[in-house]
């Protein structure tokens, strides 16, 4: 091996590696291009293991030349690696602009159910008259349920409420919130204004207007002198705000057990105004709720004296003010769990 020999091999592969590098398309093909050429096992490494063959005065002359070849391949290396590391940044920048006109994902939230944003409503009503909101257990004894609501177990209006009883003995799903009553009663002293949202349980067949679960918002004031006058003009302000200014109400003579007179409480057909069409049955009439005055029982029961005081009750099905504000007309929906149903309720 010669010294000129030795030099010129140094002086081609600076050569070629020169040519290499500004063929190479990207950061990672400058990185094994590197490897080949500076690697401990490299090409450089390849051609100085021959300065072993020459004499010993040629050896750092030849080593000079290396190290000239070793950093001049650095420094043009380090220069292609900044050319193209912008570049390929400049092309990730490119592709990866977020474009802030499309439009956004949809972001899904769910609404309140019709039943729930009704019983609200029926609240915020009543909450301008004072009436506060007072909870009930869905679990009563046939005491509270029935008899203290002057239903013995003997009557015959226990037919209206067809019950589901559960495994405590004397125990059942209250089939109305009227129980709720004399918990008001017994805890609360008059003047009493309480509004008994809840849950209530029937062994019914399921149709398009009857569930075996729905529910109710039962109403009741109690104070001196309370008059069948007050509650015809609290519900026709009820039906006002619910129903819209100025729509026509009525009594008609009802019957419940716990209260006498009792009456149905009926708003102008929402449909057609009065002249009568299917949805009001050709009546002109739709009728929204129960209610009536306090039966004299049901105070005494309740611990206050039906002298001095007087009272009067209301319930309605917050499924059937759904319904009638909403045009809905089968029952089975408001349970079906149907987000399409539900969904129209935002
Ligand atoms: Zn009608």
């Amino acid at each position: 091996m010669e010294l000129a020999q030795l030099t010129q091999d140094l002086e081609t592969l600076a050569a070629e590696t020169a040519t290499a590098l500004a063929g190479a398309p990207d950061v990672a093909s400058l990185d094994a291009l590197e490897v080949d050429v500076l690697g401990k096992k490299g090409r450089l490494t390849g051609v100085l293991r021959g300065i072993g063959a020459l004499p010993v005065d040629d050896r750092p002359k030849v080593g000079a030349v290396a190290n000239r070849v070793r950093a001049g391949i650095e420094a043009e290396i380090a220069e292609r690696r900044a050319v193209l590391g912008s570049a390929e940044l400049d092309a990730r920048l490119a592709a990866e602009t977020i474009d802030v006109t499309m439009p956004g994902r949809p972001f899904r939230h769910g609404s309140l159910h019709p039943s729930i944003e009704s019983m609200f409503e029926i609240a915020r009503i009543f909450g301008q008259f004072g009436f506060v909101v007072h909870e009930s257990p869905e679990i009563e004894d046939d005491l509270t349920n029935f008899q203290d609501l002057n239903i013995p177990p003997d009557h015959p209006a226990r037919d209206l409420w067809d019950t589901l009883y559960v495994d405590i003995p004397g125990h059942l799903l209250r089939t109305h919130t009227s129980p709720g009553q004399l918990h008001v009663m017994r805890t609360m002293q008059p003047p009493i204004r309480a509004l008994l949202p809840g849950r209530c349980f029937r062994y019914e067949a399921i149709d398009a207007s009857h569930g075996s679960e729905f529910f109710q918002v039962e109403g009741i004031m109690v104070d001196e002198g309370t008059t069948m006058g007050d509650l015809r003009g609290l519900l026709d302000e009820f039906a006002h705000a619910m129903f819209g200014a100025g729509k026509r109400t009525r009594f008609r003579p009802g019957y419940y057990p716990f209260t006498e007179p009792s009456v149905a409480f009926d708003v102008e057909c929402l449909v057609c105004g009065g002249p009568g069409c299917p949805a009001c049955g050709r009546s002109g009439w739709m009728t929204i709720l129960g209610a009536g005055m306090i039966h004299p029982v049901v105070l005494r029961r309740g611990g206050l004296d039906p002298e001095r005081y007087q009272g009067f009750a209301f319930g309605m099905g917050p499924e059937r003010i759904s319904m009638l504000r909403h045009r809905i007309t089968d029952l089975r929906l408001f349970l079906e769990n149907d987000v399409r149903f539900l969904g129209q309720f935002r």
